[in-house]
């Protein structure tokens, strides 16, 4: 017998996480079954996994998160719902929630599964804050997506290592510049 608990108000759409860290992943095959894991849906570790396929999933999916444009989001991902989501169910989640989302086949595959999630999450994310509250990490030489989770100020950075080392290192190329003389002394 699960505990039961009703979902908060603001919780985000299920599988948002997943799909982020999946699609940051530096290889995706290989870490698809723990990530399935421990974003709690034991029913995605199981599904086969090909390196290519899922690299392609990562693509299209980034496509979306690299958009701040609410038409163009849209469209990829009602191409991606076209392609991949069929009637809708109601799922018992491992820890007693319900979830109605849509039917994924068991014969699906770990990228099928993928962009059926991607597609659904983020679409459901795109509706529910009317804007692409997503992107792509602005650091150097960081490639992550992330989701933003709306602060007062539109997030820049995938996570806070991130925004600590921009910041420091904006602050070394002022104190750089002050040295040589290319900027007044404070
Ligand atoms: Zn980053």
């Amino acid at each position: 017998m699960h505990t039961r608990y009703p979902a908060p108000a603001n919780a985000r759409p299920l599988g948002l996480g997943f799909v982020t860290a999946v699609t940051n992943s530096a290889s995706p095959a290989a870490h698809w079954r723990e990530l399935a894991l421990t974003h709690g849906d034991g029913g995605f570790a199981h599904r086969a996994t090909d390196e290519a396929a899922l690299e392609r999933a990562q693509r299209a999916i980034r496509l979306v998160y690299e958009t701040s444009d609410e038409r163009e989001a849209a469209e990829l991902l009602n191409a991606m719902l076209a392609e991949h989501t069929g009637h809708a169910e109601l799922a018992e989640l491992s820890d007693g929630r319900w979830a109605l989302r849509p039917a994924l086949s068991p014969a699906a595959d770990a990228a099928a599964a993928l962009l059926h999630t991607a597609a659904f999450a983020l679409g459901s994310w795109l509706a529910e804050r009317g804007r692409c509250a997503w992107g792509s990490c602005a650091a150097e030489g960081c490639q992550n997506v992330f989701i933003d989770e709306g602060r007062r100020v539109p997030q820049r950075f995938c996570g806070g290592a991130c925004a600590t080392r921009t910041r420091v290192a904006a602050h070394r190329r002022t104190a750089a510049a002050r040295k040589d003389g290319d900027l007044p002394p404070r």
